[in-house]
């Protein structure tokens, strides 16, 4: 089993080329199982930066996407965990047509691989924050996390490990206890009830103050930071006030907000705030001794927002 194990985490994806395993036992494994290989349908690669967007085919056709990030700390993926998405956030485009199916830790890790043999270079970091939600595929997201771990699968430090929610209460506790070393980010997005209700359809079943009250929890548990992430969209979440009350909800808290102008999506009206005003939310937090960062924006000439180049898939193809 190990010997196989890590061939496959080499990026081995046929039995025949496992050299140190025997004629019968490659039989038994070509009769009994198959190993996962999703097609790569398309690769943008920016001209901004080195960002480079991978759309793939699974083996049901369905179509996900993937984001490859060179960093200073090192290169990172983003993963989708779901195809589509039941979210209903109104400013992404992975939910416009709704969830297709939960991927396969097989189908996540192979993002991985294809994405390293590809550009070539060792992957230090994950972040599961493409498409879908995360902790609606909890069990396959905690098997993923953990082949990518393990010294024999990629050997990835769990520290440089991300999940990215929009506020699923009992998963955040249930991770907390499972995963404490992993890195939380939590999609925020608003401040007050009124307004997250109404761009996270989420919130009326997790509410904020009760969300808050399990990241306080979660931070106890495993006395690890939490990010908090922050897309600022013009007259929607973006005023003085909404810094203010951002900074009162978060206070006291283990945490980071990152801060990013909202990627437009062609198929709805909200828009991104302008740079000065992204300072000035930033510089409101930092008054109020919030740590907050503005992320620059990587590919934004590639489409390479949540679930917006699978949209795009279909106009492609014709
Ligand atoms: N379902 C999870 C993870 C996927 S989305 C979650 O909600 O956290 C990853 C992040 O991208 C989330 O914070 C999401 O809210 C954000 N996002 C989605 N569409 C965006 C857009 N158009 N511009 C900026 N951020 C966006």
């Amino acid at each position: 089993a190990r010997q196989i194990f890590q061939w496959l985490y080499k990026g081995i994806y046929d039995y025949e080329l496992m050299t140190d395993i025997s004629k019968d036992l490659k039989n038994v494994l070509n009769e009994n199982t198959y190993i996962e290989n999703i097609s790569c349908e398309k690769i943008m690669v920016s001209h901004e930066d080195e960002t480079k967007k991978y759309l793939f085919r699974l083996s049901d056709g369905n179509i996900i996407e993937s984001v490859y990030m060179k960093y200073k700390h090192g290169n990172s993926v983003c993963v989708s965990s779901q195809a589509g998405c039941r979210m209903g956030c109104s400013f992404c485009a992975s939910t416009i047509g709704g969830l297709q199916r939960n991927l396969l830790a097989s189908e996540m890790i192979d993002q991985v691989l294809k994405i390293q043999s590809d550009t070539g270079e060792k992957i230090s970091n994950v972040v599961i924050m493409g498409s879908g939600e995360p902790f609606e595929n909890y069990d396959e997201v905690l098997r993923f996390i953990r082949i990518l771990h393990t010294k024999e699968g990629l050997n990835i430090s769990l520290r440089n490990i991300t999940v990215s929610t929009c506020g699923i209460i009992p998963r955040i506790i249930d991770f907390a206890y499972q995963m404490p070393q992993v890195t939380l980010a939590v999609s925020l997005h608003a401040s007050n009830d009124e307004t997250r209700n109404h761009i996270m359809p989420i919130n009326r079943k997790y509410p904020l103050s009760q969300l808050m009250k399990a990241c306080k929890e979660y931070i106890a548990i495993t006395n690890k930071r939490i990010t908090f992430e922050y897309a600022l969209i013009e007259g929607v979440n973006d005023s003085e006030k909404d810094a203010k009350e951002l900074a009162l909800l978060v206070k006291d808290m283990l945490c980071h907000v990152n801060l990013i102008s909202l990627n437009k999506v062609d198929e709805s009206h909200l828009k991104g705030t302008n740079r000065q005003s992204a300072e000035r939310f930033k510089n409101i937090l930092e008054q109020h001794k919030i740590n907050a960062t503005i992320r620059r924006e990587l590919g934004s000439d590639i489409d390479a927002a949540c679930g917006q180049l699978r949209r795009r898939y279909n106009d492609w193809k014709n």
